[in-house]
């Protein structure tokens, strides 16, 4: 079967200050229709380079090096920027940015805005209903009105699913959002995800859901791929992920998750996120990690397959989750 959405070998290179690095590095990772694919990793990992490949808004200095992206079978690298700015930028794949506070323009009306993305960017005739149902859908009271209000009058969680709506409106295919509830408080954050999740099923479109947080990704995503040092070290289904990690890192991020049931003290990942310019020889994850030996440092580990059906880039996966 055809994947909606196929990412071979993707290295995608920054320039800065005379140094290159790669913040994706050799990238493989793929996406059913109507599936949600959780990408979780520490600050500077990689993650919304990833996700700006491949809705192709990368700063100028980055630059897609090697590798593919595959959507509906076709290389997005081979559309040309008009064609995809009209069919597919904000069509087909809708995308939340990262700090989606700041991602509403402050002089327009938010109906205003929403209004627009209607004109331009879908086949509806009768905007103003539909902008008017879509804010209601997405739970804002009122909407009528507050079609009128600016961006400054929406609280964070308000201002969210008004993003939400610009999001879907399109009915996209695939849905990027990039930390979407990082910046609101806990309880809004879960209001927040328990209308993405009624969206995803109304919608059934797919989604690639990123965030540091492994616990909103247990909430939400189908899929999992942990991300580390610009590389997937580890990918499998959710359930698999959380009951047996087969890579040490997915293991420690899940041993510093608190939980409600015991008394137990928090662990924290010994050591720092490497500088992606200076990355250790081996494999990356090696100088923070308890399982290592001496193969660790001399050999970058290959993505092998578990025995549940998902792959993991470390020479001991077997050994690794026993101790959960
Ligand atoms: P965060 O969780 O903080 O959002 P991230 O996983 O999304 O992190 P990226 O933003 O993709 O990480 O960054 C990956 C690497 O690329 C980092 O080392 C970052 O410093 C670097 N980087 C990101 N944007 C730029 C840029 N415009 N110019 C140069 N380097 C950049
Ligand atoms: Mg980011």
């Amino acid at each position: 079967m055809q994947k909606m959405l196929q990412i071979d070998k993707l290295k995608v290179i920054y320039r800065k200050n005379q140094k290159s690095f790669l913040a994706v590095d050799c990238v493989n990772l793929s996406l059913n229709k109507g599936e949600v694919l959780g990408i979780v990793g520490e600050s500077g990992s990689g993650k919304s380079t990833l996700g700006l490949s491949i809705i192709r808004l990368l700063p100028p200095r980055a630059k897609i090096k090697n590798g593919d992206i595959l959507f509906e079978g076709k290389s997005i690298c081979e559309i040309k920027e008009a064609k995809f700015n009209k069919d597919y930028r904000g069509r087909k794949i809708s995308y939340i940015p990262q700090n989606p506070q700041s991602s509403l323009n402050p002089v327009f009306t938010v109906g205003r805005q929403l209004k627009d993305i209607i004109k331009y960017r879908t086949d509806i005739k009768d905007i103003k209903k539909t902008a008017v149902e879509m804010l209601l859908k997405m739970g804002i009271a009122d909407a009528e009105t507050r079609m009128n209000e600016y961006p400054h009058q929406f609280s964070g969680g308000m201002k969210q699913r008004v993003l939400l709506a610009m999001a879907f409106v399109t009915n996209p295919t695939l849905l990027i959002a990039d930390e979407p509830t990082t910046a609101l408080d806990v309880t809004v954050e879960a209001q927040i995800l328990s209308l993405l999740k009624d969206l995803i099923r109304e919608y059934n479109s797919s989604i690639i859901y990123i965030t540091h947080d492994l616990g909103v990704v247990s909430e939400i995503a189908d899929r999992v791929a942990v991300f580390y040092a610009g590389r997937v070290v580890e990918v499998n289904d959710r359930d698999n992920i959380f009951k047996k990690p087969q890579h040490p890192y997915t293991e420690a991020l899940i041993k510093c998750l608190p939980d409600d049931n015991k008394d137990k003290k928090l662990d924290v990942i010994p050591g720092d996120i490497p500088d992606l310019s200076e990355l250790p020889s081996g494999c990356n994850f090696h100088p923070r990690c308890n399982y290592k030996e001496d193969k660790c440092s001399r050999k970058k580990p290959p993505l092998f397959d578990t025995d549940s059906g998902g792959k993991s880039a470390c020479f001991f996966y077997k050994k690794v989750g026993e101790a959960l």
